[in-house]
């Protein structure tokens, strides 16, 4: 008989990592559990907050997979049972069973971490953490904001889902500002001290943005502690900013299913062993993407997708009674600063012994002193890396 390979989580991570089971053996049996009918993709959703592209460019469909002879099934993964190997479904009434189970649920914020933040309030106050209905009022906000209006976006401390995201998205939104209502004010609110291509961002806000983006790190009072949904107001420990858009990106952990099935630790993320990526803490359970801990790569859907696609392999050579290999790994992260210019950062490492390295004195950062075509030329160029991810992914 075949052996069964199972995967939590039909996002960058685990898309890849079935695609990649199908292409290396014919020997296992895919099953994808995913509950959504279509995948709605972060990357690019940042464009879609600032009006400049419809959000259906960010949906994605399992059918590519299908067609593949992986057998997606649409459901909720509700528990697991790490002894009896099998995955609990929240429709249906049977368990699926695994010889090695892979999860790749992404995140859930921590509500309540910011006190006032919950659920509800990110109706008010949407974080456009995840794409699709949160992007959209976020987006529906700033389109209804006034000429003159504060907006504010609140950054937590790392980890979380894509480090220069909140800059990115700052960019794109001061520039439909700038454009469409110019007398107003972006404030951003940031629980570091210092932020991913900090030197770029800034260098690029000065340039397009004048004064109207505001950056306050967390020794200048840019930690913040509350919000009141009702009024939008947004209170840092010395103030209190009555915003008129507030983007509150929480902070995070691991998607719910990791903590039920005992695969994180007290930091609320997964510890792996870097090199076949199974759990640290569950036997024949491998976590990639956003919910592992795989410091010091970031988590992006570059590193979901690549991680995926490894421990895919890792996963059939242990199956096959083989060892699991370490490799290079890479990680490119490009961050729009106006529409049609980007910048990005590459890093490099290794996953010997069980344990991510970065290799020094490999990858780095657009140059600061690059001319202006050349940051046009890295606007496509993050314009191709989408369309090969996602073909790579869903395709
Ligand atoms: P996800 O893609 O979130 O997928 C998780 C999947 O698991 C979801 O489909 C979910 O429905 C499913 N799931 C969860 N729980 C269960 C369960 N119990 N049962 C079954 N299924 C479940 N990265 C880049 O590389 N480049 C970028 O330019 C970039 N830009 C970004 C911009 C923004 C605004 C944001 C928010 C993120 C960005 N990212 C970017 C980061 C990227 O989106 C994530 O790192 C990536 O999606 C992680 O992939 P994942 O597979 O870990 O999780």
């Amino acid at each position: 008989t075949k052996a069964r390979v199972v995967i939590i989580g039909g996002g960058f991570g685990g898309a890849s990592a079935a695609q990649m089971l199908r292409d290396v053996t014919p020997n296992i049996e895919v099953t994808l559990i995913e509950p959504k009918d279509r995948y709605i993709a972060c990357p690019f959703s940042n464009l879609v907050v600032s009006g400049e592209r419809d959000i259906t460019a960010q949906h994605f469909h399992y059918d590519g997979l299908r067609a593949r002879g992986i057998t997606v099934i649409q459901d909720k993964a509700t528990d697991i049972d790490p002894v009896k190997q099998t995955v609990r479904l929240s429709n249906a009434q049977h368990s699926v069973p695994y010889d090695r189970l892979i999860m790749s649920p992404g995140i859930n914020m921590r509500w309540g971490a910011i006190e006032g933040y919950n659920e509800a309030a990110a109706t008010h106050m949407p974080h456009g953490w995840t794409a699709g209905q949160q992007s959209q009022f976020l987006a529906a906000q700033l389109q209804a904001m006034e000429n003159g209006g504060i907006c504010v976006i609140s950054v937590p401390r790392a980890p979380y889902r894509c480090p220069p995201g909140p800059y990115e998205r700052a960019s794109l939104i001061a520039y439909y500002l700038k454009t469409q209502k110019p007398r107003s004010k972006l404030i951003i609110l940031d629980a570091k001290n210092s932020f991913s291509k900090q030197a770029l961002f800034e260098q690029a806000w000065a340039e397009h943005y004048g004064d109207l983006i505001e950056w306050r790190g967390s020794a200048d009072d840019g930690i913040v502690s509350r919000v009141d949904a009702d009024t939008r107001a947004v209170f840092t420990d010395f103030e209190t900013i009555k915003a008129d858009v507030a983007n509150i990106i929480p902070p995070q952990m691991a998607g719910s299913i990791a903590a039920k099935s005992g695969v994180t630790d007290s930091t609320g993320w997964c510890p792996i062993d870097a090199t076949s990526f199974e759990s640290r803490l569950q036997d024949n359970i491998h976590v990639i993407g956003d919910a592992a801990i795989a410091t010091p790569m970031p988590k992006s859907a570059f590193a979901a997708n690549l991680q995926g696609k490894l421990c895919a392999i890792a996963v059939a050579r242990l199956l096959s009674g083989l060892a699991t290999e370490p490799t290079t790994l890479t990680n490119t992260c490009y961050s729009y600063v106006t529409p049609d210019t980007a910048v990005s950062i590459t890093g490099v490492y290794q996953n010997n012994d069980g344990q991510f390295t970065q290799v020094q004195g490999a990858g780095g950062t657009s140059a600061l002193d690059n001319p202006r075509t050349s940051r046009k030329a890295e606007a496509i160029q993050a314009a191709d890396w989408f369309t090969a991810i996602t073909q790579d992914a869903f395709g």
